[in-house]
């Protein structure tokens, strides 16, 4: 039993000053002035208890890559960043595309017993955009939603089945959406930085396009469709119009699309290369505006760890991502709460729980009776510098290195049991 003292609550519904009582693997009461014998008490006074966040867009690199990231370095960089429950694609090496694939990376989750690690599955067989892979075997075995994330499904038929059969089985489509005979070879945006700098630009309608396909095949499929790491005007205008006429499409940003725009790149920062690039301001206004007016409706890190050496390369030849589960929280609270952008409970909302209910997971997202006991304990007046060398991720490939970001994660609960962070 763990009883949080003076705590104040935040939920996507609104904020309370409350006690928060947990017992087993759930939250049994809130109410103030809790006495409890025999719990364990953490005195939440000052502090902001968030339910646990919720990354629907990982990757951690195990099988085959562990040399990046793997399952029990990247679960613990979770809870260093507050998150209880992270989604990890597919994309690995072998990709998981069968039911065996996502039961192994169950079972590594539960021994390691940090956050928990809910697998996606991939759209098609090894991710070659052709075959759909066995959605019900591995819905079967444990898989929370289907991806071929690293890749877009080029072929606009084999989505379109990919979407029809999503709906069946009830699992989210995750969507990577990019048009490849648009992006190419490219590195940076298209724009004056990649002129300036020499680099190799990736158009906006590379990503922009392919969202307006998704968007539209998901319309003619009557079936939902969630669209990755948006970084583009046109893309958040895309889709704002599509909820308008009702199409069940949700999406998430990520940190670096609104904290960061493609001057990064000017210094030849290879951490500031990623996929989708970072975009000009312009873009960066839109996915703000995107976030106040719920456009966004999740912020997912879509952490993407590499080794040093692979990322100390000419630009070109960099693998593109940032690591971003121990910084997420802090650049969102910082860049987005503190600029008065949005509330407390908003901030709720796009790390908890709209990737809650997006996913169908219907026992976590909110401090609630009966709920599970998944909370994060925030100290909003911190404020610090990033430094990689305390990461608990292997992968030390983080834009926000060296940053100065306020609100920190102190406390994590998971599953009603307090983690070391
Ligand atoms: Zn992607």
């Amino acid at each position: 039993m763990i009883l949080l003292k003076n705590a104040t609550v935040v939920n996507a519904g609104g904020m309370q000053q409350t006690d928060v009582l947990t017992d087993g693997e759930i939250i049994t009461r809130i109410a103030p002035n809790i006495e409890c014998f025999g719990a364990e008490v953490i005195d939440c006074d000052g502090k902001l208890v968030f339910p646990g966040f919720i990354d629907m867009h990982c990757h951690l690199r195990e099988p085959g890559q562990t040399h990046k990231e793997d399952i029990r370095s990247g679960s613990l960089a979770a809870l260093a960043g507050g998150y209880t429950t992270v989604c990890c694609m597919p994309n690995t090496d072998p990709p998981i595309d069968n039911g065996g694939a996502v039961a192994y990376i169950r079972k590594r989750s539960a021994e390691c017993g940090n956050a928990d690690v809910l697998p996606v599955g991939c759209i098609t067989r090894g991710q070659k955009g052709e075959e759909l892979a066995e959605f019900g075997h591995m819905k079967a075995q444990g898989a929370i939603a289907v991806s071929d994330d690293g890749l877009p499904v080029d072929s606009g038929a084999v989505m379109l089945n990919a979407l029809k059969y999503a709906k069946t089985f009830g699992l989210t489509l995750l969507s990577h959406s990019e048009d490849k005979s648009i992006s190419g070879n490219g590195v940076v945006n298209a724009g004056e930085n990649a002129t300036a700098s020499g680099l190799r630009g990736i158009p906006k309608a590379a990503e922009s396009a392919a969202v307006a396909r998704d968007v539209l095949l998901a319309e003619e499929a009557g079936a939902r469709l969630h669209v990755c790491h948006v970084s583009t005007a046109e893309s958040v205008d895309i889709i704002r119009q599509a909820k308008k006429r009702g199409v069940k499409v949700t999406c998430e940003t990520c940190p670096h699309y609104f904290a960061a725009t493609d001057d990064e790149i000017l210094s030849y920062n290879t951490n500031a290369k990623i996929n989708p690039p970072l975009r000009g301001e312009r873009d960066v206004d839109a996915i703000v505006q995107g976030i106040a007016d719920g456009t966004i409706d999740v912020i997912a890190t879509d952490h993407a760890p590499h080794h040093f050496d692979e990322k100390n390369k000419e630009f070109d030849y960099a693998p593109f991502g940032t690591v971003g589960l121990e910084t997420a929280f802090s650049v969102a609270y910082t860049r987005l709460v503190l600029t008065e952008t949005i509330k407390l409970s908003d901030l709720c909302r796009l790390m908890s729980a709209a990737p809650a209910s997006i996913l169908g997971l219907t026992d976590r997202g909110r401090i609630e009776v009966g709920a599970r006991a998944d909370m994060v304990i925030v100290d909003p007046d911190d404020e610090y510098t990033v430094d990689t060398a305390y990461f608990k991720s292997k992968g030390k490939n983080s834009l926000f290195d060296g940053w100065r970001l306020n609100g920190s994660v102190v406390g994590v609960i998971v599953k009603g049991e307090k983690k070391q962070i």
